[in-house]
């Protein structure tokens, strides 16, 4: 499937048929034009000829059944992974931004991967349609949308807004901004830019160590934006938009799940409104170097930013088994 190739056929209409198009991909969810039947029967055919909406993926449905794992290969080959989690009142769309990433954080499967190129805005769409196909079939729905899956959105800034304003469009698939979430690994110029985007769309930060120096013994990417870079960034952002920003914290053993760990993030927080921030604790996925924390050290840890006054979330781990969990997706490898 090629969105950017049939906005340039349809440019060509009259204004009308890209409107019937796009009603018929977003809205009905066509998986072939000659569903259209709003589009007359030669158009369908030469749409079926130059721009087929088939979207070549293969799925993975964890034991449980709550994450499928969608495999979709694109136009070139490559591949790419998203991942749809089922809550209970909300079908959550993981997607990816790169093919790999530039970024290379120790922990995390895509980043030994390195970098292949950027998704088109086109290409980041078709995965959240590409779910919200198979959700149709049980008469659900794609709800939320998280840039959490392979690469840094921010290192494909024009492409992720693109996209995310295609998403949100009330006459495509009408996911509200309020229910799209950025995360990024503080790419400090993207936060910076993104504040001034106006968009209710949430922003998360990976920080995953209380300092520079731990942090950048597993996020390389902190040798460029040290955490006061961020930090200011984010400051900024929270001034300007009053929204809440969430901190995600990777909780790996013996190396970011001390107390002292925790005292000091809440030292560093605590420069920032404590309304508008909140810490996610996640439970690492095994990718090969490193170990989970033990349940207790998650706790202990929980305790002690909350008795600092730091509000504290921890996430539900989704699709472990079939590597569709945070930090393991790696294009199929
Ligand atoms: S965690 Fe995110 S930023 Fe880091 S290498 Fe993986 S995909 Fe890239």
């Amino acid at each position: 499937m090629n969105l950017e190739k049939l906005e340039k056929i349809l440019a060509d209409e009259p204004a009308f048929r890209l409107k019937q198009a796009k009603e018929a991909i977003f809205s009905k969810l066509i998986e072939n034009w000659n569903e259209a039947s709003n589009l007359p029967a030669a158009f369908r055919e030469k749409l079926n000829q130059e721009v087929p909406l088939q979207i070549d993926f293969k799925k993975f449905i964890s034991s449980d059944g709550v994450t499928v794992k969608f495999l979709i290969t694109l136009g070139d080959g490559q591949k790419i992974e998203s991942v749809l989690m089922r809550h209970e009142e909300r079908n959550t769309v993981c997607v990816s931004s790169e093919v790999g990433c530039p970024l290379g954080c120790t922990f995390c499967a895509t980043g030994k991967m390195g970098f292949i190129r950027n998704l088109s805005a086109g290409e980041i769409v078709e995965q959240v349609l590409c779910v919200a196909r198979f959700l149709k079939k049980e008469n659900q729905r794609a709800d939320s949308v998280v840039f959490m899956g392979m690469g840094e959105p921010f290192l494909n800034y024009e492409n992720v807004i693109a996209a995310i304003k295609i998403l949100n469009d009330e006459k495509g698939l009408g996911i509200g901004a309020r229910h799209i979430s950025i995360s990024t690994a503080g790419v400090v110029e993207g936060i910076r830019k993104f504040t001034k985007e106006a968009m209710q769309v949430n922003l998360a930060i990976s920080l995953h160590a209380p300092n520079d120096k731990l942090r950048n013994e597993i996020m390389p990417v902190g040798k460029k934006y040290n955490i006061k870079k961020i930090l200011a960034a984010v400051g900024e952002y929270l001034e300007t938009t009053g929204r809440k920003v969430m901190f995600e914290y990777l909780m790996i053993k013996n190396f970011n799940d001390r107390p002292e760990h925790a005292r000091e993030l809440a030292t560093l927080l605590s420069q920032l409104p404590r309304n508008l921030i909140f810490v996610n604790l996640i439970l690492y996925n095994p990718t090969g170097n490193f170990l989970p924390s033990k349940k207790e050290a998650v706790q202990k840890f929980k305790e002690n930013l909350r008795r600092a006054g730091i509000i504290v979330t921890e996430r539900y781990r989704f699709g472990r088994g079939i590597k569709g969990a945070c930090g393991q997706l790696a294009g199929g490898k």
